[in-house]
């Protein structure tokens, strides 16, 4: 693990709040803001593409700009508002996690995984979670707060940025092909519960102005949230759907995500149902397995029996352990048995590979074993 020691003061960090945050500025938002500094539109256009195109952390590095302006936007403006607190590279060195602090001194997570040929980009939309999923490490803490839409594109041009440039540290030594490939949004936080601020920066990450990411390579998980999946199924984006189950019926799911309450097991399989007819898209179900709890042959009948007539996809997750949890992972025979009840029910089902396990890349582990170490 790598400490880096230069966090800005509390003094440096309220200066730093008290300046334009670029990434949470619209293309017009920028315009105005040029103009405001008496500069003509095309400047705009320049700083865009320096950000969303060239990944820039700097005014100094967007050399095409007069010095004397990159100076004025230096004092007026902040482009990333992530600080690095650590980064930690699991033992293959495959599985790249970043702890960030943001200008208020809230911290958030992001995780990069190498696949084969994907670079995949786990992002944060919340400090914290309010969902309660009693399984899940972020949800103890409660919410702190929503992330703004820049904040959430920042940690993506981050890792753009580390993928381009292989000067960056840490040097992995890994080969690293060169750009973000996929994103989902499995890290802290529901990203249907901060809608406006994600899909602000979906929409930027996805146009080609901008970032440019297509928005089929993007998945969006939510415990379930059913007004904001019907809403979702008309924003004309190709984003994924992801919806965390965990269980087939009601009584099991509460005890799990207690958000079933308002909205139960049913009402989900409904919603996913409306959104699969709007968009013609297979919604993936996550089920993370949790051994004595959810991991039965009978549940696993019973799940094969809801999702059987459906257009879907169940991904398998062996829990990750989170420290003092009364809840254990599945063992690997009742996983495979649990599987296999569900593939000969016709059901497509896979069991995903636990990534970055001794580096607590499980759901707000590393921020939660941080916060564990500054409370010792
Ligand atoms: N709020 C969103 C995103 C959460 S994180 C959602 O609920 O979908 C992405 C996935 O990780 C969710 O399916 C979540 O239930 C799951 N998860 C949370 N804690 C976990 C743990 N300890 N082990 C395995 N999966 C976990």
């Amino acid at each position: 693990m790598t400490a880096i020691p230069l966090l800005p003061t509390p003094k440096e960090r309220d200066a730093q709040a008290a300046r334009r945050s670029m990434l949470d500025l619209s293309r017009e938002e920028l315009t105005a803001f040029m103009a405001e500094l008496g500069q003509p539109a095309f400047r705009a256009r320049q700083i865009w593409d320096w950000i969303y195109k060239r990944y820039a952390v700097t005014f100094e590095e967007m050399t095409n700009l007069p010095r004397e302006l990159r100076t004025r936007l230096a004092d007026a403006a902040v482009i990333s508002p992530l600080t690095v607190i650590t980064e930690t590279l699991s033992l293959d060195r495959d599985t790249q996690k970043v702890l960030f602090q943001l200008p208020d001194g809230e911290t958030i997570e992001t995780v990069l995984m190498l696949y084969d040929k994907r670079r995949t980009l786990c992002i944060s939309s919340q400090v914290g979670c309010a969902m309660g999923c009693t399984f899940c490490a972020t949800a103890q803490g409660g919410l702190a707060r929503n992330l703004t839409a820049g904040e959430i594109v920042a940690q993506v041009l981050y890792f753009a940025r580390y993928l381009n440039d292989p000067d960056q540290p840490p040097h992995t030594g890994i080969q690293r092909p060169a750009r973000v490939t996929n994103i989902v949004l499995m890290g802290m936080g529901e990203p249907m519960h901060n809608y406006n601020s994600v899909w602000t920066a979906l929409r930027r990450l996805t146009d080609p102005d901008a970032f440019g990411l297509g928005a089929r390579h993007i998945t969006l998980s939510t415990v379930g949230l059913v007004p904001m999946i019907d809403r979702m199924a008309h924003e004309g984006l190709q984003i994924g759907l992801a919806v965390s189950l965990h269980a087939p019926n009601d009584e099991l799911r509460t005890q799990l995500v207690p958000v079933n309450k308002g909205y139960g097991v049913d009402d989900v399989l409904d919603a996913v149902d409306r959104y699969t007819n709007e968009t013609g898209r297979r919604v993936t179900f996550e089920y993370a397995l949790m051994r004595g709890i959810n991991d039965s042959p009978e549940l696993a009948r019973e799940l094969a029996d809801k999702l059987a007539p459906r257009l879907c996809h169940v991904n398998l997750i062996p829990l990750n352990p989170i420290p003092d949890s009364p809840f254990q992972p599945a063992s690997d025979a009742d996983t495979a048995a649990f599987v296999q009840i569900l593939r000969e029910a016709g059901v497509s089902a896979t069991v995903r590979l636990r990534r970055g396990i001794e580096i607590n890349a499980g759901c707000g582990q590393l921020r939660q074993a941080e916060q564990t170490k500054s409370e010792e």
